[in-house]
């Protein structure tokens, strides 16, 4: 148990990001104190299998030393520098060659920040300017997908497609738009194929295009998968239908890779298992394995040649973070990269990838499960009270959240999303028999919810 004046501090003193702080002032906190492999321990020692991954991002789990001995050279080397003003350090270009030369399409630069947000942050004012730049002001708004996920600051949030990050905060900011989510399971109608139903997404998009006008939208942000938003993976054919229209009306096309990217889908980049060709790529988390903050904004030549003209005409890119390229964050960044390739991570996720999609399909059968869905190392069930019709929860019942403590009283930690969608994340690094046991765990603590709530009809 966590000691009475820790409990204490922390409601006296911490406001808890995505925390109902009215509830945290009875609950308080669930305090971690160490983590090795893809576990982590609390204050009592009970271990939990960290199913989230932390926040989709411990890629390699929680004890990993090369990345530690990685950080405390470049800390004793050289703890600070920066990449303003034509300065450099060798961590930060080193990284940004490995990236650029690691894109699954031709990219010509990367541009360093600190979370995924501040990378779709800088990724819409890099379209801003790109915009400016090629004598198009007028090309200035950004489509997004509703329950897409792309942060939180304010340009990043104004992106998201979730309810709950806009109410009461004001958002989203104008010149930014939202079109249909392809989750076919719970949009598509009754008999729709999934083809027809990723032509009806891709007919959704031309029209929000046409209704605008194409001379005024910039850019279109999608996550290959979505994961916050409820684990949505597209149609097959989805990606291949909205493509096209991009191009036609010459659209840049952000792939935010926060999530995706190093291997969670199987593939390096989800935009590889999806088959996309973005203009612009984000990445965050797996890429220092989350051990340190650092995100990456890749761009193709055309964004660079662009950005490149305006900054010799006003005389300098007039954007950067005091901490963009953190030498040490950097450095982390690189041995985690060096760490994938060398313990061959997508032949790993390959291998255990199946397992877990296995174990997750299994679970459609389940009473209270509508949809087991996934690919690669990340997948969700969704919780619904009718089968048959779909129907959902009522969210006073708070179904998902239920299913999430009682998975977290049984020792695995996952995360609960609107409209009762648990989801699985796990560290790239878990192994058979941890997918195993991961599920072991979430079932008891399934089947305990059932004979709590009855199963449905
Ligand atoms: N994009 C995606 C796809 C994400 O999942 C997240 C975070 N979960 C973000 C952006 C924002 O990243 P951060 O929380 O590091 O700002």
């Amino acid at each position: 148990m966590t000691s009475n004046s820790l409990r204490d501090a922390d409601i006296a003193y911490a406001l808890h990001p995505y925390t109902n702080a009215v509830a945290h002032e009875q609950s308080g906190p669930m305090v971690a104190v160490r983590g090795k492999g893809v576990r982590v321990y609390d204050d009592a020692g009970k271990d939990y299998i960290e199913g989230m991954a932390g926040l989709w991002c411990t890629s390699l789990g929680f004890d990993e030393p090369r990345l530690v001995d990685a950080a405390k050279r470049q800390m004793e080397a050289l703890p600070f520098f920066h990449m303003f003003n034509h300065k450099a350090h060798e961590p930060g270009i080193r990284l940004s060659e490995t990236l650029v030369q690691m894109a699954p399409v031709p990219m010509s630069k990367a541009f360093f920040c600190n979370s995924g947000s501040e990378a779709n942050d800088t990724a819409v004012k890099m379209i801003w300017y790109y915009h400016n730049a090629i004598g198009k002001p007028e090309k200035k708004k950004i489509i997004a997908r509703l329950r897409g996920y792309h942060g939180v600051t304010v340009a990043a949030a104004s992106l998201t497609g979730l309810p709950l990050n806009h109410r009461s905060f004001d958002l989203p900011i104008d010149r930014i738009l939202h079109t249909s989510c392809p989750h076919h399971y719970r949009y598509g109608e009754a008999g729709e194929t999934e083809d027809a139903f990723a032509d009806r997404m891709a007919a959704d998009l031309e029209a929000l295009i046409e209704r605008e006008g194409p001379e005024t939208i910039a850019a279109f942000f999608a996550e290959p998968v979505m994961g916050a938003g409820g684990v949505i993976v597209p149609p097959k054919t989805y990606f291949a239908k909205i493509q096209p229209i991009l191009k036609k009306h010459d659209i840049l096309f952000v792939a935010d890779e926060v999530i995706c990217g190093f291997g969670r889908t199987g593939k390096m980049f989800g935009s590889e298992t999806f088959g996309l060709e973005p203009d612009i790529m984000t990445m965050a988390k797996a890429l220092s394995s989350a051990y340190l903050p650092i995100s990456a904004v890749l761009i193709n030549e055309k964004v660079y040649q662009g950005i490149r003209g305006e900054t010799g005409k006003i005389g300098s890119f007039g954007h950067g973070y005091t901490y963009s390229a953190h030498p040490v964050a950097a450095a982390v960044a690189n041995e985690t990269l060096a760490i994938y390739a060398e313990r061959d991570i997508l032949g790993h996720v390959g291998t255990v990838g199946p397992r877990m999609q296995a174990r997750l399909r299994r679970l459609a059968d389940h009473p209270l499960v509508g949809e087991a869905r996934g690919v690669g190392l990340i997948g969700a069930v969704e919780l619904v009270a009718d089968k048959a019709t779909k129907a959902n929860f009522d969210p006073s019942q708070a179904v998902g959240p239920r299913v999430v403590n009682h998975a977290q009283a049984n020792g695995v930690i996952l995360r609960a999303m609107a409209g009762d969608i648990v989801a699985f994340s796990p560290p790239l690094v878990i192994s058979e028999a941890e997918v195993d046991e991961m599920f072991d765990r979430f079932e008891r603590a399934l089947n305990t919810v059932t004979e709590e709530i009855g199963a449905p009809a």
